[in-house]
């Protein structure tokens, strides 16, 4: 139910004193609502980001600037209020205040252009159907944020220190995702894990 189209410049983006510009016109993408779990990663990828210019160029070249799509130029100080506002979320989500999570949220979500709203012909079934469209990247990434909160819960890696989300989903999916699950990856596990036999060795076998 959430649609958006992209708009992405052909040639990527360039940083030039903390400002973001587009290296060619921007380019539309169809109008998509993606399936879950891809939507869901794009948010945590973002969540996850240090914003460095490297960083905000990679997943700009990827997705577009945030703001106003007919923008050709972005500040990466407002990336950096946006993923440490939706990271702030998450997190405190992770620490279990779910009462803090919605009134940041709340605040998050004010800052944004919004969404239209409307019933629409359905392309594959007859009869229309209920689509948010977002007026930017980042009302998209704020929205697609709000929807999996109500479904699932925020992790935080005990190995990497990553934000992830857990439980909720149906059949295969929430089997792979428990609401206990402890680390983001298998390999963050793994590592975990052979560091803890690692040092119980030490401590059994101490070096003469
Ligand atoms: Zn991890």
């Amino acid at each position: 139910m959430i649609w958006f189209t992209w708009q992405i410049s052909g040639s990527g983006y360039r940083c030039v004193d903390g400002v973001l510009y587009a290296n060619s016109a921007t380019k539309a993408q169809a109008l998509a609502c993606l399936r879950e779990e891809f939507a869901e990663s794009i948010c945590l990828e973002f969540a996850n980001l240090d914003c460095t210019p490297e960083q905000v160029l990679e997943f700009a070249g990827r997705f577009g600037l945030l703001k106003d799509p007919s923008d050709q130029a972005e500040s990466i100080a407002t990336w950096e209020q946006e993923v440490t506002s939706i990271r702030a979320v998450l997190s405190i989500s992770a620490s279990g205040d779910a009462e803090h999570a919605t009134t940041k949220y709340a605040e998050g979500w004010s800052r944004q252009s919004g969404v239209e709203a409307s019933y629409s012909p359905n392309a594959y079934k007859s009869g229309l159907e209920f689509r948010c469209v977002p007026r930017d990247f980042s009302s998209w990434l704020w929205l697609q944020v709000g929807q999996t909160l109500r479904d699932r819960k925020v992790g935080r890696c005990k190995q990497c220190n990553v934000l992830f989300f857990k439980g909720g989903g149906k059949g295969r999916r929430r089997a792979q995702s428990r609401s206990t699950k402890q680390f983001c990856t298998i390999e963050c596990k793994v590592t975990f894990n052979n560091s803890l036999s690692k040092e119980r060795r030490q401590s059994i076998s101490p070096v003469s």
